[in-house]
């Protein structure tokens, strides 16, 4: 995995209460205690207090699951960056396939998301990926590049090293089907090849894989040579499922 950190992230999606989390990671940290790798919770917003509170002091990172561009202004039901840094947020989730196929989020709103986060030092984790029909289609190399470069196109070239970005086949999401290894490593190299093309230091991108992560499928992902860590959806439900994938990486 070349010598970037790896990155394991839990994206609980819609779940979890204040308490429910809290359990959650009185559970986690004393299992995850020795992992050299970066852990990243992504509580919905109304848990990131609760999860910001516990894992002081911890490498525990917490991050948000989306947030607007602009950092006031009317937008109903929105959360700014602003708002997430001052509650001690790190990093925030953008353009989960969740969030364009249910939500309408466009590339063109990710190309202002993308530069906001990072000017508010935030750390994005850009997801991208193809749908079944694309794969089918053979075009799944032309998705992922046209996402990329939409939702990259205001990124510095200097900058881009510092976005996470998650290869997340949407036929992979909550469907218990996982990308094969080849699949998975050929998608997540061509993604390097793509940011190396913009002008960043490809090699410090992190790239992860994303897509019914499991304890008995962690390793082999993770030890692909372009695959360096996961975002988990169903399986960082569970304290003890998520400890085990975050030990896969090692
Ligand atoms: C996700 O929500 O980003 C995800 C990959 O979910 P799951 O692991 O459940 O497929």
């Amino acid at each position: 995995m070349a010598d970037r950190t790896p990155y394991i992230a839990a994206n609980w999606k819609m779940n979890k209460t204040v308490a429910e989390a809290a359990e959650f990671v009185d559970a986690l940290l004393p299992r995850i205690a020795a992992t050299q790798s970066d852990v990243v919770i992504c509580p919905p917003f109304t848990a990131l207090t609760a999860v910001v509170e516990r894992r002081y002091g911890t490498a525990v990172k917490v991050a948000a699951q989306n947030m607007h561009e602009e950092d006031s202004g009317a937008f109903t039901g929105e959360v700014s960056a602003p708002m997430l840094v001052e509650l001690d947020v790190e990093a925030v989730v953008l353009g989960h396939s969740e969030r364009r196929q249910y939500f309408g989020e466009t590339d063109e709103a990710l190309a202002r998301k993308v530069p906001k986060a990072l000017a508010a030092g935030l750390e994005p984790i850009l997801c991208v990926g193809e749908s079944e029909q694309a794969r089918d289609d053979r075009e799944t190399e032309a998705v992922l590049e046209r996402q990329l470069q939409a939702d990259l196109a205001a990124v510095e070239s200097g900058d881009i090293a510092r976005v996470v970005i998650a290869y997340e086949p949407i036929w992979a999401i909550g469907t218990g089907r996982t990308a094969s290894p080849e699949q998975a490593q050929e998608a997540c190299a061509f993604i390097r090849d793509v940011v190396r093309m913009r002008g960043a230091a490809a090699d410090e991108v992190r790239i992860l894989y994303g897509g019914s992560v499991k304890p008995a499928n962690a390793a082999e992902l993770l030890a692909l040579p372009d695959v360096d860590g996961a975002l988990v959806g169903g399986a960082a439900l569970v304290a003890e499922d998520f400890a085990m994938i975050v030990d896969a990486a090692g």
